[in-house]
């Protein structure tokens, strides 16, 4: 138990103090849970202080709308994790009369809940001998024990799982827990772990060995492929053109700017992807633009995709169909604080409103781009 107790009592020294801390309540480890997942503590950090101020219990969030709720993770991705916490409110509120569960088996029955962050919410908020593994203890781990199973394999995460929990000293998940995750994100870094000052580094194998950062092994990475879109700022006087992404669509309930996916695994010049651009809005919208610009392009990161997103702004015209079907509204630019964006489209709306009191000539554009 000698690595145990050191990693406990440099925990209890060096501990950040994050607001979840302060009474370990469950609606509040939950919502951090999920927060922190694929997302870095600075970050999270002020979009949990805003929840919390706009959701302080589980019985508020349950009685939210979705948009509001939205609004509130804009900027964090992947909404539907936000969806899933106001359904499971909603949920928790019926079937367990509002009281976060405590048993493992009906947190995992959780919507939006795995068995990692079941693990987490169960240790942490009920000090239950479950194990963590996320990033920073994959990490610890692997470089303690100088494990060879990739961490992002099923297999590898199984060994993982068993091994963390076979170390957890009775009736100290909640603090071995977060020592270990302490541990990684402020000692055992990615990059230049600080090992002459880890409390732990004479039970340290890779350290032993001087591998630290062969550590935690990856299997192959896929390659990146390069993905092209263009979106339309579409100005009908002080308003803006939006649709509204159906419910069980991904990203369902948020609004955007209409947007089209031009070429997927190959490069797109500027010039191209204009025309396609003005092409698909024609023919979407069934009618002519008087001005149709170019006014940036924003780049996207997801799951092994690089996306350019080139964004158009267009102005006249009067929609003579919408082949997609979408609710759709014209919006001024003051009101987008109310409608949910994802983050592309957060900084499409802040071109928008920045062109929403610039008064523009009238002309016209060919297809090639050549004004009349
Ligand atoms: Fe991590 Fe270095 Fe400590 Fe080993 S000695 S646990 S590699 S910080």
């Amino acid at each position: 138990m000698a690595f145990q107790k050191k990693l406990l009592a440099w925990f209890e020294k060096n501990k950040r103090p994050l607001p979840w801390r302060k009474r370990y309540r469950p609606y509040e480890v939950w919502i951090s849970e999920i927060m922190l997942q694929q997302t870095q503590m600075e970050t999270v950090l002020p979009y949990y202080e805003r929840w919390m101020k706009a959701f302080p219990t589980l019985e508020a969030l349950a009685d939210a709308p979705e948009e509001k709720v939205l609004k509130a993770w804009q900027g964090l991705g992947y909404y539907s994790r936000a969806r899933n916490l106001r359904e499971t409110a909603r949920r928790i509120v019926e079937n367990f009369a509002g009281k976060f569960p405590s048993d493992f088996d009906s947190i995992l029955s959780l919507k939006g809940i795995g068995p990692y962050t079941a693990g987490a919410i169960a240790s942490i908020a009920f000090n239950q001998d479950k194990p963590i593994v996320d990033g920073n203890v994959l990490r610890v781990l692997s470089r303690l024990f100088a494990i060879q199973d990739p961490v992002d394999s099923a297999a590898g995460r199984a060994k993982f799982w068993a091994l963390e929990e076979s170390l957890i000293p009775k009736g100290r998940a909640r603090d071995f827990n977060q020592a270990l995750m302490e541990h990684g994100a402020l000692v055992c870094t990615p990059k230049n772990p600080k090992c002459p000052s880890c409390p732990v580094n004479a039970d340290c194998r890779a350290f032993r060995e001087g591998k630290q950062e062969a550590f935690p092994v990856k299997g192959a990475r896929k390659k990146t492929v390069r993905v092209a879109a263009g979106a339309l700022v579409w100005k009908r006087g002080a308003d803006f053109f939006l649709h509204r992404r159906p419910a069980g669509a991904i990203m369902g309930g948020l609004w955007e700017f209409p947007e089209w996916k031009l070429a997927h695994g190959k490069e797109m010049s500027a010039r191209e992807a204009h025309d396609l651009t003005f092409d698909r809005a024609r023919s979407e919208f069934g009618t002519e633009f008087d001005a149709f610009e170019p006014a940036g392009t924003i780049k996207r990161n997801y799951t092994h995709h690089l996306e350019t997103l080139y964004v158009f702004t267009a102005e006249g015209g009067e929609p003579s169909k919408d082949a997609r079907g979408w609710p759709s509204a014209w919006v001024p630019a003051k009101k987008f604080s109310a409608y949910p964006f994802t983050s592309a489209h957060a900084k499409i709306a802040e071109i928008a409103t920045s062109l929403s009191d610039t008064p523009r000539k009238s002309r016209t554009i060919s297809r090639s781009g050549k004004r009349s």
